[in-house]
């Protein structure tokens, strides 16, 4: 019997745009009992703009886009390529950088028409004993509170800039951890993110528990340390970065969006963009076992 539940399962799955990688994927879902979230690409779209820029008293602002915009061109995280693009919309011709370094779940440093240009979030500052200016550093906590993501600049050991990026969340995110609760399954925000843009993001979206500020190494670890308190855990994600997350987790569930990386190390591709997948599968999983047992 197993094999036609199974083939059914799939064949009703590809309709919702969810595919199975075997039987295994089911009875895992099945057993489900918390659904972590990855932030950025995931529960937003991703698809960052730079909204607002707060510079220094003697700080020109397009001078800060153009060592900002020239450092970022050379990253490919979703923080920097807003960056790349406004500054070039604003500026046209960006420079060249040189000895670009990328540090992952923080920022970003290299060299600018021969200044030392950083660009990242405040921890990077500081683990670099580099003091955020206070009137800049209220301004960034005024816009993480409101969901913001911001990142700061700095050039040649000075905070020249504090940069606001918004990044909208998807319109099925509400919906999709509506059903979760109402499947009985407990909802996680895991990000990298600081945690006050984490836990704006969780509320407007109704996610119950945020786990913010983790670099991406770490986030192998908080889906372990949530397994060893009991919980069987699903990770939906898509980025590179997420990953060793997937494959960790109990069922890993990949959106599409996503690279070749995630998607391999997932249990389940979700190719609808839509979240509410997420809990279609696990409505699929247990209505297809059901049937079996
Ligand atoms: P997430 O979990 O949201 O996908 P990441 O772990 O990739 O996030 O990154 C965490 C944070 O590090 C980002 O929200 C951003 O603030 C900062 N960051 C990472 N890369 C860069 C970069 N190239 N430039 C500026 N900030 C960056
Ligand atoms: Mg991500």
């Amino acid at each position: 019997a197993t094999p036609t539940a199974l083939m059914a399962a799939s064949g009703r799955g590809a309709q919702l745009g969810i595919f199975l990688k075997g039987y295994q994927a089911l009875e895992s879902t099945r057993a489900i009992d918390t659904v972590v979230f990855d932030k950025t690409g995931t529960v937003t779209s991703g698809r960052m703009s730079l909204v607002d820029v707060s510079c220094a008293d003697d700080v020109d602002r397009a001078e800060v886009l153009r060592l900002a915009g020239a450092l970022e061109e050379a990253s490919e995280h979703a923080v920097a390529a807003a960056i790349g693009s406004a500054a070039r919309t604003e500026l046209g011709e960006l420079p060249q950088v040189e000895r670009f370094t990328n540090e992952p779940g923080l920022g970003a440093a290299g060299v600018v028409d021969a200044h030392e240009v950083l660009a990242g979030r405040a921890k990077l500052f500081t683990e670099r004993g580099l003091g955020i200016p206070p009137e800049l550093d209220r301004q960034r906590e005024q816009w993480e509170q409101q969901g913001r993501t911001t990142v700061v600049i700095g050039c040649d050991g000075r905070v020249l800039a504090v940069l606001a990026l918004a990044d909208l969340v998807k319109p099925s995110a509400e919906r999709a951890v509506r059903e979760l609760h109402r499947l009985g399954l407990r909802t996680v925000l895991l990000t990298g993110d600081n945690a006050a843009t984490a836990s704006a993001v969780a509320g407007e979206v109704g996610i119950e528990e945020t786990i913010a500020e983790v670099l991406p190494g770490e986030k192998v670890d908080v889906v372990r340390g949530l397994q060893s308190e009991g919980r069987a855990v699903a990770v939906v994600g898509d980025g590179v970065n997420d990953a060793p997350a997937l494959a960790t987790a109990d069922l890993g569930l990949a959106v599409v969006a996503g690279t070749d990386v995630a998607i391999k190390a997932a249990d389940l591709i979700l190719v609808r963009e839509d979240l509410t997948a997420a809990p279609d599968a696990i409505k699929l999983a247990r209505g297809t076992l059901r049937t079996i047992r």
